[in-house]
């Protein structure tokens, strides 16, 4: 997506129980957006779920789940969070207007609706949500590889520890190291280097491709990899697998003593998290301590914790 065109090509979801109100809102922004429709407050989570639209017009009043509801309950889950609401609705006195935006919506548009007002502030919304998101990709990834950065790491790994302890699986870590990386910026210089980290990434990143799989930059030459609900012995067979991936990335390293190509350690660590609010620092230090006993014993290699 380009900045030109922020404010159009989103996914709106309208949401009202009037058929006739739909379609009027439909007919206003199906030249410019996606629209997708519900006709209850019900449905309309339903929609979210499975299509997650970009903004969401409400209804204020409807009967079953209303719109304050919808907002209350999007409002409360951490993927619906930032999804941004304009409520619409034929109350029309100022504490309509301000309970709609302490609920959390980003505007309110009263009955019955100007067209061209509606297309306005749906782009202008549209275009609000497109920057923050923006914004929060940049603040989450790391600028040279590409792959998440630290803060990401320690924000996803919070929400995948409550999220396993809940459902008591296994959460397991991956500690990656680049092998004698100094005597390779020192060989081949800085910027060689920095490609370097951009093919070992890329390639670590093919082998852990589930939905819920972060690979992180951790700190300069290191890695961190967050496998939810994984055991020890399935993060075993994703190590083994970069450790064959980054040796087919065939990248030269011709002053690694271990071999002449550029290759990596890893130190792998898994438990299930206990309910009793501990929280990941201890797994991220046994996985550290595996990898430093992976680069003693003689790197290129992973060692793994011996509890599960
Ligand atoms: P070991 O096998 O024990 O891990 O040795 P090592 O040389 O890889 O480890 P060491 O920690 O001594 O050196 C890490 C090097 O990584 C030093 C630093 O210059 C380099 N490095 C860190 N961040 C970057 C980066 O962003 N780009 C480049 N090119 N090099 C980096
Ligand atoms: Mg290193
Ligand atoms: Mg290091």
């Amino acid at each position: 997506m380009t900045w030109t065109n922020l404010a159009t090509g989103g996914r709106i979801l309208i949401v009202d129980d009037a058929m006739e109100n739909i379609q009027i809102l439909h007919q206003a922004l199906r030249d410019e957006h996606d629209v997708l429709f519900a006709l209850s407050g019900e449905k309309a989570l339903e929609i979210v779920q499975q299509q997650m639209p970009d903004l969401v017009l409400l209804d204020a009043v409807m009967p079953g789940m209303d719109g304050y509801a919808v907002c209350a309950t999007l409002q409360g889950a951490p993927s619906t969070r930032d999804l941004p609401i304009i409520f619409v609705t034929a109350l029309s006195q100022p504490e309509d207007e301000t309970r709609a935006l302490e609920a959390g919506a980003v505007d309110f548009i009263s009955k019955p609706f100007n067209v061209a007002v509606v297309r306005a502030r749906v782009r202008t919304q549209l275009t609000v949500k497109r920057q923050a998101d923006a914004m929060r990709e940049l603040t989450l990834t790391d600028a040279l590889t590409g792959v998440a950065n630290r803060r990401s790491f320690n924000e996803t790994i919070d929400n995948e520890w409550r999220r396993c302890a809940r459902s008591s699986l296994p959460l397991s870590v991956i500690m990656i190291d680049i092998d004698h990386f100094k005597r390779y910026n020192d060989h081949y210089g800085h910027q060689a280097g920095d490609l370097c980290l951009q093919q070992v990434s890329a390639a670590m990143k093919r082998c852990a491709a589930r939905p819920h799989d972060l690979l992180a930059r951790y700190g300069g030459e290191e890695f961190i990899l967050l496998l939810p609900q994984e055991g020890l012995a399935g993060a075993e067979v994703v190590a083994q697998r970069i450790l064959d991936e980054v040796r087919r990335s065939a990248i030269p390293h011709a002053a690694s003593d271990t071999s002449g190509l550029v290759t990596v350690s890893l130190g792998i660590a898994s438990v299930t998290p206990p309910a009793d609010g501990t929280d990941p620092v201890n797994l991220i230090r046994t996985a550290d301590a595996c990898l430093y006993r992976a680069k003693q014993n003689g790197r290129n290699r992973y060692c793994k914790s011996t509890e599960d």
